[in-house]
């Protein structure tokens, strides 16, 4: 599939610029890219985002258990980074790509080089709508391996759905048969964790795999949270953010 004019249009504004790239401007704000930058990502010279817009992450770094899956969780999804998300999804703003996971890429090149990645799937209509694969884009400096064994059968909006409804989704996300598993452990990612239960459905889908089996997601509902503090299951996770 041709990414859009749209993609290359954004590309073009902003300089062509490779993720290795040292940046001058924010990618967000265009600001300076040292505008309220702390002595670690100065001294680091490897940021994406000014000191300023990164301060409006709320860093996590929690992990939870959900059935015996280890869930990893970077961020809070706060609307600072819903709307970042929502700018590079919706608004097909692709040069913001490498912000995501910039901060835990080399951990994940280096603390899972055995591992293979796997994507959750986006629904058909979605695929075509945008182009393009979010969490694959927002992977791209990422050196593991990467697989997409499922495929969504409609377009189904979970963030829209009562919990009753989220059931559904083990109908929804379908395992694809031409796609066979790599034999290394896997670790799944997504950007946006509301309930768990894709994450979840997925994981079961991939049962039963003999190597360990992970997931790691860029942000989690605030309500998610929530409920696995309850529950008592939140600890620190494998990766850091400083
Ligand atoms: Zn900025």
């Amino acid at each position: 599939m041709q990414p859009q004019n749209h993609f290359y249009q954004t590309l073009l504004h902003r300089h062509s610029q490779d993720e290795s790239d040292i940046v001058e401007h924010c990618l967000l704000c265009f600001q300076n890219v040292h505008k309220q930058e702390d002595i670690f990502h100065y001294v680091k010279r490897s940021s994406f985002l000014c000191g300023a817009c990164r301060k409006q992450l709320e860093p996590l770094c929690k992990s939870t258990k959900l059935d015996s899956l280890q869930l990893s969780m970077l961020y809070r999804y706060n609307d600072f980074l819903e709307s970042m998300i929502f700018q590079f999804k919706e608004g097909r703003d692709i040069a913001l790509r490498p912000v995501f996971f910039h901060e835990v890429m080399q951990e994940l090149n280096d603390k899972f080089r055995q591992y293979a990645i796997v994507l959750m799937p986006s629904s058909k209509e979605k695929m075509l709508e945008r182009g393009f694969l979010p969490v694959r884009e927002m992977l791209q400096a990422c050196k593991l391996e990467i697989i997409e064994p499922f495929y969504k059968t409609s377009n189904h909006k979970q963030s829209l759905q009562n919990m009753q409804n989220r059931a559904l989704i083990s109908q929804v996300i379908q395992r694809r048969s031409d796609v066979s598993l790599p034999q290394k452990p896997l670790l799944l990612v997504d950007d946006v964790c509301t309930s768990g239960s894709t994450i979840l459905c997925a994981y079961r889908k991939l049962l039963p795999h003999t190597y360990k089996i992970e997931a790691l997601v860029l942000a989690a509902h605030p309500l998610f949270v929530e409920s696995c503090d309850e529950k008592g299951l939140l600890k620190r996770m494998r990766f850091s953010i400083l």
